[in-house]
């Protein structure tokens, strides 16, 4: 039988480099690590695949989802629902799989609460300060200034999570590679505490986060 896996919550702003760092676990890239598919009210991007990267539902499905108890945690974003399907996941730890939540701070909450803490290992994934989130935000040239400023507020907010979760990891430009090892590291049991890009607390991060 399978040793019982675990729950992986990795959150992060947007400017975070959430997804590069993870692109490597992947359609099962890296074992044990698998991905949770979470359902979406949004509209899928382009390039976007239903059932690979979202399920994409209606406002009605997902309402129907959360009064049945389909779903480990939900959480409103930019005015769209997301939410984590309970089964998958749950099937998955049975597999001894890592299953990866790659979620918003309420959600992560959320699931917190749900689950014995030798459960859970969670990531905070920061830009290292606001300049740079702020230029990386800029440089993808797709975002209204409104939509930029509002990233940026809500980065702001996201950062006051940070205390909630045991690793806080700094991507910086360039080295999304390091922070991929120290999340293999993390769940191998490795401490990362002498690597410069963890971060010890959120007070630390937050006196990262705005030094210029
Ligand atoms: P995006 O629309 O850019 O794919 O995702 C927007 C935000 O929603 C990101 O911070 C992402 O991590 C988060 N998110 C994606 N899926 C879920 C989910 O199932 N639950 C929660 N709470 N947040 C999610």
């Amino acid at each position: 039988m399978n040793k019982r896996g675990k729950v992986l919550i990795v959150s992060g702003s947007a400017g975070s480099g959430k997804s590069t760092v993870l692109t490597p676990f992947k359609d099962g890239g890296v074992e044990p690590f698998r991905f949770s598919v979470s359902a979406t009210t949004r509209v899928p991007r382009k390039g976007e695949i239903d059932g690979r990267d979202y399920l994409f539902v209606s406002h009605k499905e997902f309402e129907e989802m959360i009064e049945k108890g389909e779903l480990l945690e939900h959480a409103v974003f930019n005015k769209n629902y997301y939410g984590t399907p309970k089964a998958p996941v749950e099937r998955l730890m049975e597999e001894g799989k890592v299953v990866i939540l790659e979620i918003e701070v309420d959600g992560a909450e959320q699931v917190m609460s749900a689950f014995d803490d030798e459960d859970i290992i969670s990531v905070f994934l920061s830009p290292p300060d606001y300049k740079t989130l702020e230029a990386r935000l800029r440089a993808r040239g797709t975002n209204t200034e409104e939509d930029i400023l509002e990233r940026l507020e809500r980065a702001k907010v996201e950062i006051t999570y940070a205390r909630l979760y045991k690793n806080i990891l700094i991507n910086y430009d360039n080295r999304s590679e390091e922070v991929t090892r120290a999340i293999v590291d993390i769940v191998n049991g490795i401490d990362p505490k002498g690597l410069d890009i963890y971060c010890e607390n959120s007070v630390e991060l937050e006196k990262r986060f705005y030094k210029n």
